[in-house]
């Protein structure tokens, strides 16, 4: 994916997980990548790393709930870049209880993250992507909009709600070149499901009999952003070995 070489790439939740894997394949197709998250030790370190391609690498503090500091972060890099190419939004948590004892701090602090903090970037972007008439925005949503889980009525629910985000936007800007779409991951080695890992039932019910790597979104969040992936919008493709089919 050649073309992606010199694009301007933004990632929120880049500081470990899916979204570090997501900035090291874009910095391997040699694109200036943009990290937002709240730990910006992290993300330093991450540059440090990410660095040896030789192309811009900006590490941004910031939370993906507070409207007035991604505004700020986005208006700095097109300022100074003059150009948005593509946002993955990435940054997500989960905060797990049954609905009859969940508090309503933690229905408010995943709504608030995968969703609000979704709709916050985009709506930060599109504004940049409209005037240049051009864009790829790609949304990290999970299998779990689509099965449900036990204990995740929140999250479930913030990332059904990014499904339908997606499909609204895509059909809001499919005349202005801008192309809008969600990855569904199923199970995916990272800090969010360490617990989970470890369960062999719950690998037997993987029809691939294995776990997805952050590597493996990152694939297709690269051909997402890619032009290869132009007569795509409106989609959410699920990278779960089968699990939700
Ligand atoms: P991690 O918990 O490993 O990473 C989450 C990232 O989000 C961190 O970089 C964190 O950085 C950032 N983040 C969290 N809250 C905020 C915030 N308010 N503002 C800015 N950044 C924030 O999760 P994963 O890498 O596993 O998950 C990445 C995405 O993929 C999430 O949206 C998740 O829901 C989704 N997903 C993951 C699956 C999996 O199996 N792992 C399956 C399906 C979907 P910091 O703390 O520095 O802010």
């Amino acid at each position: 994916m050649n073309d992606l070489k010199d694009k301007n790439v933004i990632i929120t939740g880049a500081s470990q997980g899916i979204g570090e894997k997501i900035a090291e394949q874009f910095s391997n197709y040699k694109s200036n990548i943009f990290l937002i998250s709240r730990n910006i030790k992290k993300l330093n370190n991450l540059k440090s790393k990410l660095l040896i391609n030789d192309k811009i690498v900006n590490c941004y503090s910031g939370d993906v709930t507070d409207a007035n500091q991604i505004n700020d972060i986005i208006k700095d890099i097109y300022n100074n870049y003059n150009k948005i190419d593509v946002l993955i939004n990435n940054a997500g948590i989960t905060n797990d209880n049954i609905l009859a004892t969940m508090k309503y701090n933690q229905w408010h602090e995943v709504i608030n993250t995968n969703l609000y903090g979704t709709f916050n970037c985009s709506k930060s972007v599109v504004r940049y992507m409209l005037k240049q008439k051009s864009g790829k925005i790609i949304n990290i949503s999970s299998i779990i909009a689509q099965i449900g889980n036990k204990g995740q009525t929140n999250y479930s629910a913030s990332k059904a709600g990014i499904i339908g985000f997606t499909k609204s936007l895509a059909k809001e800007l499919a005349t202005r070149n801008i192309n809008v779409n969600a990855i569904n991951p199923g199970f995916i080695k990272t800090e969010m499901t360490e617990k989970i890992i470890n369960d062999k039932d719950f690998l037997n019910t993987i029809p691939l009999k294995k776990y997805g790597s952050a590597e493996d979104v990152a694939n297709l969040a690269c051909f997402l952003s890619s032009e290869k992936s132009n007569y795509i919008t409106g989609q959410a493709i699920n990278v779960d070995g089968g699990l939700a089919m």
